[in-house]
């Protein structure tokens, strides 16, 4: 029997997070990518937001190995839950495996981390996985020329292309055209900036721009921020300091990992002498430092948002400073990011952010960049990944623009079955979806936690107390009501009286020597509490009765 060629997308598809592909082909699967998505306002408390991996736990035995295509918390993320369970090897460069095995070590985990140089070529099976090096703002990043027994699928991964980056070389463009030139069945490629035209402009210009901030602010101290993983930015910010004669002080945890696994594998080059610790900054005179800090996207617990608010007892903010955010506040994050520049601006420092200059620039192709990428591959079928629906659809025109056939294209949903050949078509569904995960821990949250976190918010909580005979089964006294965050509607007196006298003549009547019987009360009176509130007040806190017993 003749095997098929099939694509289960378990996420990254009609979202920006959690990319996860995995590839199948007979008795093989190879897996792109398994990243997480960071929580909603609909997630209270919850931490991160990882693939459903059922599909790939199911067929574990078939799995030949996960290929990353960089580094950044949407490709990499889900990994350490997944390798907790599944042992399988993970193949990327350099500073994406370096990343992923910060994230075991802190989890304890073990895995069989292989390292793959940009050119290089993996043979697993019936699939061959070629490392094509991208420009991205993260060092490492490749995209995927994948061989398989029906043609080559070709994945982008994130990226752009970057004419004058910033230690390194731009994309492999000639690489991609030889590979386009022998024939793609397949191309899938990110959809991220799709709606913006034109190209993304080169990191070398947010280097320029910080160039005339540093020059016009000599007598200052500076306090950058950005993210850990843009290592071309850090070697930026580290060359200006070295440039005007400054220090450079990492700060917050991830900074100072990442930098320390940069620097360790070459990536970012400091001169020693450059280099303070945190602890250290106090005899420094605020002209000869640059502090390179966390916190760009106003995140709880990063350095920069402590600074703001007063409570970073290494960086203490005042008039001297000039704090540049050198970072886009990512959609969901902008009122975080503005509360911090709120509150660095009272403690008197200047702060530069995006809106003012131009310190930050996309790691994401535009339509220009995707429309090279497109003519280049020139694939028989094309998936748009890495996007929403509607960049997913923006996508699709995009290659329609360029000659495509609208049969030639699908638009996946995440947790379809796709097959590639002769033709191309969803052949079916798998197991897909969010799994959302509470703590720094292992812990799964399930939906009724959730559900509970969001009932306790939106219309807090009424406890109920009463005490029995434990022998007679007879009511003691007055069954007590403790609210919390519930609101009364102005009438808290009169509607807590009422829902007390109904309550105590439940139980008055009701059958409490067994447990059974206790518990089948308990329910009564969570059902008859509800729909007096409902009624009353349209809220339904959470109810929750208690019966005590005394035997004497
Ligand atoms: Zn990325
Ligand atoms: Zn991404």
């Amino acid at each position: 029997m003749k095997n098929n060629l099939k694509l289960h997308f378990l996420g990254g598809v009609e979202e920006v997070g959690k990319n996860c592909l995995a590839i199948e082909y007979g008795e093989e699967i190879i897996v792109v990518d398994m990243g997480l998505t960071f929580p909603n306002e609909e997630m209270p408390g919850i931490d991160v937001v990882i693939p459903d991996t059922t599909f790939l736990r199911n067929n574990k035995d078939k799995i030949k190995g996960v290929f990353i295509t960089h580094g950044h918390e949407d490709h990499i993320g889900g990994l350490p839950f997944f390798l907790r369970d599944v042992r399988v090897p993970v193949y990327g460069t350099r500073l994406t495996l370096m990343l992923l095995e910060n994230k075991l070590v802190e989890r304890r985990i073990k895995a069989n981390l292989k390292l793959v140089r940009p050119g290089s070529i993996i043979r697993l099976g019936s699939f061959s996985v070629e490392f094509i090096h991208v420009n991205h703002s993260i060092e490492g990043a490749v995209a995927m020329a994948i061989t398989t027994p029906e043609g080559v699928l070709f994945h982008t991964g994130d990226f752009k292309i970057d004419y004058t980056p910033v230690g390194g070389e731009m994309t492999d463009l000639k690489r991609i055209a030889e590979i386009g030139k022998k024939g793609v069945l397949l191309l899938m490629a990110e959809s991220t900036n799709i709606e913006t035209p034109g190209y993304t402009m080169s990191e070398k210009t947010v280097g320029q721009s910080l160039d005339l901030i540093f020059r016009d602010n000599m007598k200052k101290r500076l306090i950058v921020a950005t993210f850990a993983s843009n290592i071309h930015r850090l070697q930026q910010i580290v060359e200006l300091a070295e440039k005007y004669k400054r220090k450079v002080a990492f700060s917050g945890r991830s900074m100072i990992n990442v930098a320390a696994a940069a620097m360790k594998i070459g990536v970012l080059n400091v001169k020693e002498s450059t280099l303070v610790e945190i602890d250290g900054i106090r005899n420094i005179p605020d002209r000869e430092l640059v502090i390179v800090s966390t916190g760009s996207q106003g995140e709880p617990m990063s350095a920069l948002r402590r600074m703001g608010e007063g409570d970073f007892n290494k960086v203490r903010v005042g008039n001297n400073d000039t704090i540049i955010l050198s970072a886009t506040p990512i959609p969901g994050n902008e009122k975080m990011v503005y509360r911090v520049i709120n509150n660095l601006y009272k403690l008197g420092a200047d702060v530069i952010y995006s809106r003012l200059r131009d310190i930050h620039v996309s790691g994401h192709a535009c339509q220009e960049e995707l429309k090279i990428i497109h003519s280049l591959v020139k694939p028989k079928f094309f998936i748009p990944v890495h996007g929403e629906y509607r960049h997913l659809k923006k996508h699709k025109d995009l290659a329609m623009t360029l000659g495509m056939d609208a049969r030639n294209i699908l638009i996946p949903e995440n947790g379809d079955s796709i097959e590639v050949g002769k033709a191309i078509k969803k052949v079916g569904r798998i197991q897909s979806g969010a799994i959302l995960v509470d703590g720094l821990g292992f812990d799964e949250a399930d939906g009724l936690l959730v559900k509970d976190r969001k009932q306790l918010a939106e219309d807090g909580i009424l406890i109920l107390v009463a005490t029995i005979n434990g022998l007679s089964g007879e009511l003691i006294g007055d069954v007590e009501l403790i609210p919390r965050g519930v609101s009364f509607a102005g009438q808290p007196e009169k509607l807590l009286i009422e829902t007390r006298n109904s309550v105590t003549q439940l139980l008055r009547t009701a059958d409490l020597k067994s447990y059974a019987a206790r518990m089948e009360t308990k329910n009564q009176i969570k059902r008859q509490v509800r729909n007096q509130l409902q009624r009353k007040i349209k809220q339904s806190p959470m109810i929750i009765p208690i019966i005590m017993e005394i035997v004497d």
